[in-house]
């Protein structure tokens, strides 16, 4: 596993399982928040990043509820027992109840009760302003980190050779609905952006890329 360090506050923790899989670790007054979980193997590489950070862990905010965004939940909870926040749609899909769209059978990915609902100030104890970015899945969130100029992208993109690309259309819901969730970087225009499924090369001036990727994505 590889950690880097992608901006003052931020960290990003990677593996390769055939793609890449990425986590981040945040950094702010009360201590650690970890956006995503990963899957399960991961665990022990970002512990050992919470380890050299030497600040507790207190929270986990997840982008979407897929199993390669929250396969770490039960190991990383077993060290340290945090709250668990996905946004609010994206809960009856985790816990089972519904089939993600386009799925034909429903997958229980966490116990029921244990995700919350995220609220604001979840977000913002991290330094961080959840964005709901629909299409990829119903509850999709991208974490925006404004002193930083970092947008938390998750699955709302990938990316390739630095430039903003669709997401995994195998996965995700409603392709359209996520492109047009991307315009999010017109309007925030963060400094950098960072994808779960991408390399370690962040996106830089997305702003500007935007209308060129959202003509091509739509093709
Ligand atoms: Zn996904």
């Amino acid at each position: 596993m590889k950690t880097v360090q992608i901006s003052e506050h931020i960290w990003k923790c990677s593996i390769w399982v055939g793609i890449t899989v990425s986590v981040w670790v945040v950094q702010s007054e009360d201590g650690l928040t970890l956006v995503d979980t990963g899957i399960s193997l991961m665990a022990g590489g970002i512990e050992k990043c919470f380890r050299q950070l030497n600040a507790p862990l207190q929270r986990i905010l997840l982008t979407h509820g897929h199993s390669d965004h929250s396969g770490g939940i039960v190991r990383i909870r077993s060290k340290f027992p945090v709250p668990v926040y996905a946004q609010a749609e994206e809960i009856p899909y985790m816990e089972g109840r519904l089939p993600y769209p386009g799925r034909s059978k429903a997958e229980k990915l966490a116990e029921p009760g244990l995700v919350q609902p995220l609220d604001d100030r979840a977000a913002a104890a991290a330094g961080l302003r959840a964005v709901h970015t629909p299409g990829h899945s119903p509850g999709h969130v991208a974490y925006y980190h404004e002193q930083d100029g970092v947008l938390l992208a998750g699955d709302l993109f990938t990316e390739k050779r630095g430039r903003l690309n669709r997401p995994m259309p195998m996965f995700t819901a409603d392709m359209k609905q996520a492109v047009e969730s991307g315009a999010v970087v017109a309007q925030l225009n963060p400094r950098l952006v960072s994808v779960c499924h991408g390399g370690n090369v962040l996106i830089s001036s997305p702003q500007e890329q935007y209308k060129a990727y959202a003509l091509a994505a739509i093709k």
